[in-house]
This record gives C-alpha cells, structure tokens and sequence, in this order.
C-alpha cells in the first residue's frame, strides 16, 4: 500500500511502544500456507494485551495475597493495603474528585448494572441510541426492574443536532440521569464530554460516560469534565480480564440498592433486618478480584506516567494512517456516525461492499496474521444506522501496535481485492 511519504518514521511515531512494552508483543501465528507471521493485532477494542510491568506486579504480589478486610494475619493486612491502593490508583487514574467513590467490578458490563441498580426511585434516565449493548440493555432492564423509565433517543445526523436533540429532550421531562460514550466501540468518534455534561447539569441531569474505549486510548478526569460516573475495564486498559471499575459521585452509591447481597457488603445482620455498608463496600459483596484490582491499578500508574501527549500522538499516527490506507483502496468503506465529530479514537469500522465481513475476517487472518474483529460489535442499533445491519469489520490500535501492522492491513485488502481471496 502507498501511505504518505510524508508519515514521521516510526522512531518519531511509536515511543509508547518502548516506554509501555506489552505481553506477547512478538507473538507468531500460523498462516494458512503453513508459515508463521508476527501477529498484527489490530483488535486492542476488544481486548489490549496487558503491560510487560502488569505481568511483573502480577508475579510480584501472588505470593503476597490473602483474604482482604477479614483477616487478621500480617499477608491479610498487606492484601488488604494493596487492595485499597489499588482503589486510589484507580480513582486517580480518572482524576475522582475527593468525595468520589471507586468501585472494583468486573468490567464496564458489571459497573454500568451496578449504576443502573442506584438511581433513585422513579428516576428517568436518558440515553442515545449509539451505544454499546452494555450502556443500553442495563437501564432498558433496569426500567423493567424498577419502575425507572429509560428513553432511548436517537442520534442526529450531525454532532451539532445531536447535541441539539440532546438540549430539547432534557428540558422535555426531568431526567435523573444521561449515560453516554466516552468513545464509540465501532467508530472511536463521540460527543464533546463536556458540552454534553455543560447541557444535562444545565437541566439538573447527572452524565455517566461509558469509558470503556475513552479511558484507555485517552485517559479521562471527571474533575475537569465534571461528568458524575465514568465506568471502565481492566481488560482493555492493558490489564488482564476480570476487573473494571466504577468511579463517581458518592450519594447514589452509599444509598442505592446493594449490587449483590453477601459478606463484606454488611455492617450488621438480624434475622430480622441488615444494615449495609456505604460505598464502596456496599456493592463489593463476596471476596474480591485483589489481584485483578491490583494489576489494573499497576496498568492505571504506568498509562499515567506517560510524558503527557505521547498516547495521543501515538495513536493519532497510527489512526490517520489507516484512515489514508484504507481509503485509498476503491471497494473499502470507512464508516462514520457523524460528519462533524472531532477526534476519534484509534477505533476504525470499515466494510468491503459486497463482500461477507467475516470472510474478509478470516482471510486477513489465515493469509496474513491480522487481527481484526467483524460483526456488529454489541451496537446493533448503530450498525443498522449506519446500514450495516450485515456486519462490519473493526480495525483499532494500541500501545503495541506499529505502523507496519497497519500497513500490513492495507496491503491484504488490496491484494483480497485484485487477487480474491
Ligand atoms: N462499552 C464500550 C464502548 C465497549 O467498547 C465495551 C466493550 O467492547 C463495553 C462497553 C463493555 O465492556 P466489557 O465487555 O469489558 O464489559
């Protein structure tokens, strides 16, 4: 593929590749043809590799775990101080605000439940119909859990009239709460986090941003933005699977329905009553994923400690240069929510017209050592807006992704395109 001779090498390009190494960076792959390739991983959307220094700290404290807050021996104590380090690491990775509360979850899926399960009572959320199956289906369930009305509104053909659309129905009813993207899981584009929030706190409306894709291309400060929540996982923030987080405003959070009923979630249980804990134990219930919290954590200081700009810039590169690529192959569509939106992510949906997303898929992958993700990506309602009801395939980037894997990209499409597969 001819990309732009004017691109900076990759020494200017990729210097977070070298100051956050990754797992696995230099994995082969089987080819179809019986020879290996170096995987390209276009596929951090999904799941990011975790950090070189997340495999260490992993290693570091698996001789030092025991239970947290039960036990009395000297490892329950040091778990238990590790444990809530790692709660102010993950606050302080999204810059919380004093009175905010992080809550270890699962994953972005888990938090966004557990926030549906504490809006008060008869409290109206909003929310618009780009989402993630994970920051839709909660509040639709939730509605039918309790009582709470959810509206889903659908997007406008621009930023500017979506943001428009936004204002109107805010100031139509009184909504408790608006949740929205941080990012789009398909496209990487979104609404200004700040004018949104500058909007709904205008109509007495708290803002959740779903940061599942935000927070680990970006990073996010719920100080600067002001939003009320952020959620986010461990598993796409360079950490291993099974541990995310929830961050935000502490009322709800003290006082809403405990997410799971168990031990730790309790000060005081009767036979004929219990009294819950505030936040954040009172949705911790059970023994939890110390590790897990301790290695997003670990993930959370070193994205942190980058010199600031160097992921952005990283990521930008590598975005622009796929956007080039891909675009300059007649047949390759790049997909866009809006004309206006600023910004993106390195997060890329594209389609080959007329051609069956998961064979191109599967090609990429059995002739090339390319990983990329085809479908609807837990956004079937935007897929269908933006007529790709069919299926899609998704190209995103990373810390460890190099432009040779985007370029690697480009040439198998075209060569999928003249040659067939
Ligand atoms: N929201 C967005 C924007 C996502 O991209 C994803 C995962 O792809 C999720 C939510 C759900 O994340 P998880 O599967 O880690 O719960």
């Amino acid at each position: 593929a001819e990309v732009d001779a004017a691109t900076p090498t990759s020494s200017t390009r990729e210097p977070v590749a070298a100051l956050l190494p990754v797992v696995g960076g230099d994995t082969t792959v089987p080819l179809v043809d019986g020879t290996s390739r170096t995987y390209a991983n276009l596929d951090y959307a999904a799941s990011a590799p975790a950090l070189e220094s997340v495999a260490a700290r992993v290693t570091e404290v698996l001789p030092l775990y025991a239970s947290v807050h039960r036990g009395a021996g000297y490892l329950s104590q040091v778990s238990t101080a590790l444990y809530e380090s790692a709660r102010q690491s993950i606050a302080r990775f999204v810059d919380a605000r004093p009175d905010d509360v992080a809550i270890v979850t699962r994953n972005t899926t888990d938090s966004l439940n557990l926030l549906a399960g504490v809006v008060p009572a008869g409290g109206k959320v909003l929310v618009l119909d780009v989402e993630h199956h994970a920051n839709l289906l909660p509040w639709v369930q939730a509605s039918q859990r309790h009582g709470n009305t959810t509206t889903i509104l659908p997007i406008g053909a621009t930023v500017a009239a979506t943001l428009d659309a936004l204002r109107r129905e805010l100031a139509s009813q009184s909504y408790a709460l608006l949740t929205i993207t941080g990012a789009s899981n398909v496209t990487g584009e979104a609404l200004p986090v700040d004018e949104v929030v500058a909007l709904a706190h205008a109509a007495g409306t708290r803002v959740a941003v779903d940061g599942a894709q935000l927070v680990p291309h970006r990073g996010f400060s719920l100080a600067a933005t002001d939003a009320d929540y952020v959620a986010f996982s461990g598993h796409k923030t360079y950490a291993p699977f099974g541990a995310g987080a929830l961050v935000g405003r502490r009322d709800w959070l003290d006082t809403g329905t405990p997410y799971l009923a168990g031990g730790g979630a309790v000060r005081d249980v009767r036979a004929d009553r219990t009294v819950w804990q505030p936040a954040p134990a009172r949705h911790e219930a059970g023994s939890p994923n110390v590790i897990g919290a301790i290695a997003l954590a670990e993930a959370c200081d070193r994205l942190a400690a980058l010199p600031a700009g160097a992921l952005l810039a990283h990521e930008e590169a590598l975005r622009a240069r796929l956007v080039d690529g891909l675009g300059a192959i007649d047949g390759v569509e790049v997909a866009r929510i809006w004309p206006d939106s600023t910004d993106p992510v390195g997060v890329l949906t594209f389609t080959v017209p007329g051609h069956d997303p998961g064979l191109v898929a599967a090609y990429l992958s059995a002739e090339h050592g390319i990983g990329v993700r085809d479908g609807r990506f837990c956004a079937h309602p935007l897929l269908a807006h933006l007529g790709s009801s069919g299926g899609a395939i998704r190209a995103s980037v990373g810390v460890g992704t190099t432009s040779e894997a985007v370029d690697r990209l480009v040439e198998a499409l075209r060569r999928y395109l003249t040659d067939g597969p």
